[in-house]
């Protein structure tokens, strides 16, 4: 099978005949072999009887039906588990983004190369609230994850090789940084491609202000398990000892000053009359919490059974 569209979807139940009719003219115009994979993540609108309907006119559609709402990423992951198809796509079922764009994402992924081909929604449809922050956003996470030519991280409509969707796993509300993922999972040739962009036509964003807190935590969390998933230690070790040691000197510094006073016979200051006591104290037991917090985290991550997990690219 040439292309598997996976469609995440949140009460979009007006908008999927229109978007099921359009994918399935582009396909027939260029004859290419497709399953189009609606995931049901939850809805409470009759979005999972549209499917059903569907379905029953169109063999290549399948649906998948989540008991409750688990969020566009869980959607996306088990899309991904499912797909069959040599070059993956994912579009939103909101008719923001265009099926149009299909033919040219999958000639990138399967004949120029690319790994994972992002779309760049260059002119956007979308309140202004929603587009300065996500300006920010996306400069923050090109300088955090070193990809500088996206754009636009966040634009739902990509392209990925079979092998991508394979052997990443998108969860909690990571589906904002798949690149990044994918980079992390030594996938390198990641494109990008300007893209089509419609105002929504039916229904309401999903997604509230809460996004922009959360998806920069998320991109701490990404930064954090990428590079120091598989040893923790590395990352809480030096920042602990630093601690530590400034600590514990400008605690000898404290004593000597006093013992050295007492020596000479002049006027001494009791070491915990000073104020710098008190920091070496908090940073002493900052550091050793950090350390031990290393160690914690090295012993949780030895008894994680992803611990010798790697992405294996061939064997001959
Ligand atoms: N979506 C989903 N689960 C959710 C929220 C959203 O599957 O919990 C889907 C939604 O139906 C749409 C896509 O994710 O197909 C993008 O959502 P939306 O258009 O609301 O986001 P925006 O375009 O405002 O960023
Ligand atoms: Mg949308």
């Amino acid at each position: 099978m040439d292309i598997s569209v996976v469609v995440p979807l949140y009460n979009e139940a007006e908008s999927l005949p229109e978007l099921t009719d359009w994918i399935r003219r582009v396909m027939v115009a260029h004859n290419f072999s497709y399953e189009i994979i609606l995931v049901d993540d939850g809805s409470k609108d009759t979005s999972w009887s549209v499917i059903l309907d569907l379905k029953q006119q169109h063999e290549q559609i399948s649906g998948i039906k989540f008991r409750r709402n688990y969020g566009k990423s869980a959607a996306l992951n088990v899309g991904f588990a499912a797909a069959q198809g040599e070059v993956v796509i994912t579009m939103d079922a909101d008719l923001q983004d265009s099926p149009d764009e299909i033919p040219e994402l999958y000639d990138r992924v399967m004949n120029q190369g690319a790994d994972l081909v992002s779309g760049w929604k260059q002119k956007r449809y979308d309140p202004i609230t929603k587009t300065i922050p996500t300006k920010l956003f996306n400069a923050v996470t090109r300088a955090m994850s070193g990809i500088n030519n996206l754009h636009d991280f966040n634009c739902g409509l990509k392209a990925y090789k079979k092998d991508v969707v394979k052997s990443i796993e998108v969860y909690g509300e990571m589906h904002r940084y798949i690149p990044v993922i994918a980079k992390w999972a030594g996938f390198s040739n990641i494109q990008e491609q300007v893209v089509q962009h419609y105002p929504r036509k039916y229904g309401t964003t999903k997604f509230g202000a809460g996004r922009f807190v959360k998806g920069f935590l998320d991109l701490m969390s990404i930064f954090f398990v990428g590079k120091f998933g598989k040893r923790p230690m590395h990352f809480f070790g030096p920042i602990g000892v630093i601690s530590f040691l400034i600590g514990f000197f400008i605690t000898i510094y404290l004593i000597s000053e006093k013992l050295m006073s007492i020596a000479s016979g002049s006027v001494y200051r009791n070491v915990t009359d000073q104020p710098l006591f008190y920091l070496s104290l908090l940073a002493i037991m900052i550091g050793t919490q950090l350390f031990l917090t290393g160690f914690i985290a090295e012993l949780l991550s030895r008894n994680s059974s992803e611990r010798n997990k790697y992405q294996i690219e061939r064997v001959v």
